[in-house]
């Protein structure tokens, strides 16, 4: 752990209960740190993950980041508030998405794990910067091993297998009292409006990457009853 110090943060005014991940976006991690330090910028992270696995801290973590930006889970906004940022180095959809090295990911997972357990972090409340700001952002994409991830004791992973299936725009409602169930902030029109497929979109990225195309199919349906019911949610 290498402390390289931001001036960007402030007073946390409750505690912490949420972690959220996200990439760098940035052409090096170098450029990315040098932003999360700059107090022009006014933004920052708790953590940076560079991709030789290097772990820098930027912020305390009983002080607020400013990771998160406008966001909302499980009906809750301001999540800067209560939440741990992790900025995985990676130049994003932007400069040339790629994998995340083993040695990265390895201390993602043993950075992930400490502060799961130090904070007891529901495994529910473990998100990418996606799922709770879902029209402005990607990250960390569909690269991301939320699935390693998970295996190490980190966040939910579906258990369930299933198949490809096609495309059913009639189970929109569903998949919005679903959505909306886990934690994602979605439309409850009963109709595939354009931010439904948008949210759609942020939970296949990171729950079904085989297959982002925002519209709602059973496989969806399948993997979101799973997932509600691992996080203890009610049913939609
Ligand atoms: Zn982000």
């Amino acid at each position: 752990m290498i402390d390289l110090p931001s001036p960007n943060h402030d007073a946390r005014p409750g505690l912490v209960d949420m972690l959220v991940l996200h990439y760098t976006g940035m052409r090096t991690g170098q450029e990315a740190i040098d932003r999360l330090r700059d107090p022009i910028a006014r933004v920052s992270s708790h953590y940076v993950v560079e991709e030789d696995g290097r772990v820098f801290r930027l912020v305390p973590e009983e002080r607020r980041a400013w990771h998160a930006g406008v966001s909302s889970w499980q009906g809750q906004s301001s999540l800067n508030d209560l939440s741990v940022g992790i900025e995985i180095v990676n130049p994003g959809h932007e400069w040339g998405y790629r994998a995340f090295p083993p040695a990265q990911m390895a201390s993602v997972v043993s950075l992930s794990r400490d502060i799961v357990a130090r904070h007891k972090i529901p495994a529910d409340r473990v998100v990418a910067h996606s799922d709770i700001a879902p029209a402005r952002k990607q990250d960390p994409g569909e690269l991301f091993d939320w699935r390693g991830l998970s295996e190490a004791g980190i966040g939910l992973w579906p258990k369930v297998s299933t198949s490809d299936t096609p495309p059913d725009p009639a189970l929109a409602g569903r998949a919005q009292a679903l959505l909306t169930a886990f934690g994602y902030e979605c439309p409850r029109s009963g109709a595939l409006d354009e931010t439904t497929q948008v949210v759609l979109r942020a939970f296949q990225r990171r729950f079904r990457p085989g297959r982002i195309d925002g519209l709602p199919d059973p496989t969806c349906i399948i993997l979101l009853e799973n997932l509600v019911s691992l996080a203890g949610r009610a049913p939609g």
